[in-house]
């Protein structure tokens, strides 16, 4: 009985004040979770979770919880209060969540006694350390760029109508995918890296078929009016603006003009709508995050005129399960608009605005996995 006791007071107190190691059984390099005392009581950050367990964590301040999302279940604490939720169960961690700063702090017995008894399967507590099988890493790695139109299909018409949509895209895909390998920790994948006709069905099977991560549509626009001007991103939706339906019309028209007319129409539409926008709907929020980015970004290097982040229905991005957003560079049939197309210095400001678009969302969604 005394020797026990004993075994117990040494380990807390070897325990104390020591950071945690997780150590994984695949041959990624340990982490160390860093452990700081809060009222004599050893804590640590929640967010050394997404570190360590790539854990999606949020808090809910009306219901005052926190969610933690690990190995895809849920866990949900309780603030002001030592109790986490677990399915239908409660587990009792002795100490509070402690709010500090807009962190949270979990007490370490959450590490060394919980976690291995909700996750028995999963992690382990040995010898001091955390085992663990490797956490599935759900950041971005790949990325789509999808030069609009192609071969057969020209796309829209330049105002001298020396120059075409599908010339502008391609260039400024392949410059974008140099850039981002070269400056993100990514692989691009081009659904076209030459002058080639691709259905719109293709496209999206080659995005899915490839497990990318995320899709970009590249066009440019066009308008009967020559004097209409700006740059405009768009996200996946059913509603819709009446502008929004006309570019819509356009960019689908190639569904009509150069896939089979009516017949793919109907292929497009029912069931098929239905369930791709249903998959697509789950990464709503998340495309039109990736398209206010890209937005923000473009204008503000181009100073071309805001014509915002519109929701619209393009067959090109419904069949793609990622988020997925289409860009509008500017308008081919106006003037000025088409001369900053073709033109490299303008291209590269292009690109480097959608490089810091895609980079800040990537940064702020791998957080969140
Ligand atoms: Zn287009």
């Amino acid at each position: 009985m005394k020797k026990s006791f004993l075994f117990v007071l040494l380990v807390i107190v070897s325990l104390l004040g020591a950071d945690i190691t997780v150590e994984y059984k695949s041959s990624l390099t340990p982490e160390v979770i860093r452990t700081i005392e809060i009222d004599s009581t050893d804590y640590f950050n929640v967010y050394e979770l997404n570190k360590t367990f790539k854990a999606n964590i949020s808090d809910d301040l009306l219901d005052q919880r926190l969610n933690v999302n690990i190995y895809s279940e849920q866990l949900i604490f309780l603030m002001d209060s030592s109790l986490l939720q677990y399915g239908s169960d409660y587990f009792n961690m002795t100490y509070n969540i402690i709010q500090q700063d807009g962190k949270y702090f979990l007490p370490v017995v959450f590490l060394t006694d919980l976690l291995p008894q909700i996750f028995s399967n999963l992690i382990s507590w040995e010898k001091n350390k955390l085992i663990t099988k490797t956490p599935t890493d759900n950041s971005i790695k790949r990325i789509v760029l999808d030069p609009g139109h192609g071969g057969k299909d020209p796309g829209a018409v330049g105002y001298s109508k020396k120059h075409f949509e599908k010339e502008v895209v391609l260039e400024l895909a392949l410059k974008l995918k140099k850039k981002l390998e070269q400056q993100l920790d990514v692989v691009v994948l081009l659904s076209r890296d030459k002058d080639e006709f691709i259905s719109l069905q293709q496209r999206t099977k080659f995005a899915n078929e490839n497990n990318a991560d995320l899709f970009i549509s590249l066009h440019c626009n066009a308008h009967r009016n020559s004097k209409i001007n700006g740059i405009e991103v768009y996200y996946l939706s059913t509603a819709k603006t009446d502008e929004a339906r006309a570019v819509e019309a356009m960019e689908n028209q190639v569904v009509y003009e150069y896939e089979g007319g009516q017949e793919a129409v109907r292929k497009y539409d029912d069931l098929a709508f239905i369930l791709a926008d249903m998959a697509q709907s789950e990464h709503l929020e998340e495309s039109y995050n990736l398209g206010a980015n890209l937005q923000t970004a473009l204008v503000s290097a181009t100073e071309a005129y805001n014509r915002g982040v519109k929701q619209a229905n393009f067959y090109v991005l419904r069949g793609a399960f990622m988020p997925s957003v289409l860009l509008e560079f500017g308008f081919i049939s106006n003037k000025d608009e088409e001369k900053k197309l073709i033109s490299s210095s303008y291209q590269e400001k292009l690109i480097d605005s959608v490089f810091i678009g895609i980079r800040d969302f990537k940064m702020k969604y791998d957080q969140m996995q």
